[in-house]
């Protein structure tokens, strides 16, 4: 079984035909995952007894002749800020570093009701913030595709255990950026779904308004077929829209004639690099499929970063208030009253990356400072999405690197936070503007480093992103 070249539907194909079991592809791809993870540090822990339990329940449905599910058998990673009942779930902080939830996340039960393997949880920033993922407690995770490059981030465990071919398919989360630029720069396809479209039941929280959950997959198909399994409404969030879900992989078929699609000049102005050369050529592509390309404007774009890192921060600081030494697990053991104690717990638990966000949340809310910042980056957010809504009246998609710039060396920015802040400047808009928005594969520099293409469309319109991505990344097989 050669685990790293596995497909969904190859999976079941194997199953239906008895080529294998599922049980004896649980077994086989967590040996391999736990042999490969050395080199990366993907995973920071396996879940088996979780993956054999699935893996017989569908081989005992195959056996009984009723039809597994569209994941039957598939190994899942999932991002350590995603809950697991009684599977430990560390966000990536030393504050959780034992904490077991005693829930799953809605994701992760539909996952397993259609059949999918939960093999293991991955790396990641500390509660998802960064843009490499060395902001974890346990170590950063390296890019399987250049060893001394980072992943990207903050979702950097799940897109390399994909792109190593250790999990056929991951969930990570993606609240300005985490899912696709990391898809980026490990070359797998992203996918960051409309705000709504997929349960944030047991993602611990971020940035409330912007957490998504999102695919990670080896081809187009995988990740529409992974997203179709959670997407739809979940009384247990009710931010979860109502909206149907279609059957998103069986819409790919290669046709995207006619489609409208625009370039936003603000993203390619700057962009002269390797990354701009392979998006004009991927444009042209998409103009030999008979596509209309034209140029479009999204002016609100360049303060997209300031209005993010006010919004998140602000957001993050009173969603990681409740870690405070008495709820969930790590204390420290210094500190004589309670005060003492919270600000011990806190000192010691959070990173260096969570204290900044912490600090800069907390100002912009203060008395006297609110309306200076945090409501005028709400205003800001507001133009960000009449931005978007205006280039979809002239067009069905928009086409726009992930990053500036393809992965970069290990500790490269790690000591300047503001550099990395800049590495999100394309993908924080589709956050802001909570509109569906993925990275595939488009290419490579000369050096060998993956290069993504963003394709961005209007909200719970993610069958023509899909329909688009497909269609490119079918002229790219041969
Ligand atoms: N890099 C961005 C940040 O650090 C995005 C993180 C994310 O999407 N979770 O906030």
């Amino acid at each position: 079984m050669d685990i790293p070249s596995l497909t969904i539907d190859a999976i079941r194909e194997g199953l239906l035909s008895r080529q294998f079991s599922a049980s004896d592809l649980a077994t086989e791809a967590l040996r391999f995952a736990e042999s490969e993870n050395s080199k990366t540090s993907a995973y920071l822990h396996f879940s088996p007894q979780r993956a054999l339990a699935t893996a017989q329940c569908v081989d005992d449905q195959i056996a009984r002749g009723e039809d597994p599910g569209p994941l039957a058998g598939v190994p899942v990673a999932i991002k350590d800020v995603i809950v697991t009942k009684g599977v430990r779930t560390t966000c990536g902080s030393k504050l959780l570093a034992n904490y077991i939830p005693p829930y799953d996340a809605t994701a992760v039960i539909r996952i397993e009701q259609a059949g999918g393997l939960v093999i293991g949880k991955t790396n990641c920033d500390e509660f998802a913030m960064g843009s490499s993922n060395e902001n974890s407690a346990f170590g950063p995770v390296r890019n399987p595709v250049a060893l001394d490059r980072v992943p990207g981030g903050s979702s950097g465990g799940s897109a390399a255990a994909v792109a190593q071919g250790t999990a056929v398919v991951a969930l990570g989360s993606d609240t300005g950026g985490s899912v696709r630029q990391p898809a980026s720069f490990c070359g797998v396809v992203g996918v960051t779904p409309t705000y709504g479209r997929v349960s944030r039941c047991g993602l611990t929280a971020f940035a409330s308004s912007l957490d998504h959950i999102g695919p990670f997959a080896r081809s187009v198909k995988d990740a529409a077929t992974l997203l179709r399994v959670i997407a739809g409404r979940d009384k247990c969030d009710a931010t979860s829209a109502e909206a149907p879900v279609p059957d998103y992989p069986a819409m790919l078929d290669g046709k995207v004639k006619g489609l409208k699609l625009g370039l936003p000049r603000e993203y390619l102005k700057g962009l002269t690099s390797e990354t701009g050369t392979l998006i004009h050529r991927a444009v042209d592509v998409f103009q030999r499929l008979g596509c209309e390309v034209r140029e479009i404007s999204l002016p609100a774009t360049d303060f997209a970063i300031a209005s993010y890192y006010i919004i998140a921060t602000a957001e993050a600081s009173s969603n990681l208030a409740r870690y405070d030494g008495v709820r969930y697990t790590f204390r420290s053991g210094h500190g004589d009253t309670l005060p003492e104690m919270y600000r011990n717990t806190r000192g010691e638990g959070f990173g260096a990356e969570c204290k900044r966000r912490i600090m800069l949340g907390t100002y912009v809310l203060s008395a006297g400072y609110y309306d200076a910042y945090y409501l005028k980056a709400q205003k800001v957010r507001a133009l960000i999405a009449r931005d978007f809504a205006n280039a979809f009246q002239e067009v069905d998609a928009i086409v726009a690197p992930v990053s500036p710039f393809p992965a970069f060396r290990l500790g490269e920015k790690v000591d300047d936070p503001i550099a990395m802040y800049l590495s999100d400047i394309y993908t924080i808009t589709g956050s802001l503007a909570g509109i569906p928005c993925m990275s595939v594969p488009c290419g490579k520099t000369a050096e060998g480093l993956p290069v993504g293409m963003q394709v961005l469309t209007g909200h719970f319109a993610e069958s023509t992103m899909f329909r688009l991505a497909d269609a490119f990344e079918r002229t790219q097989r041969t």
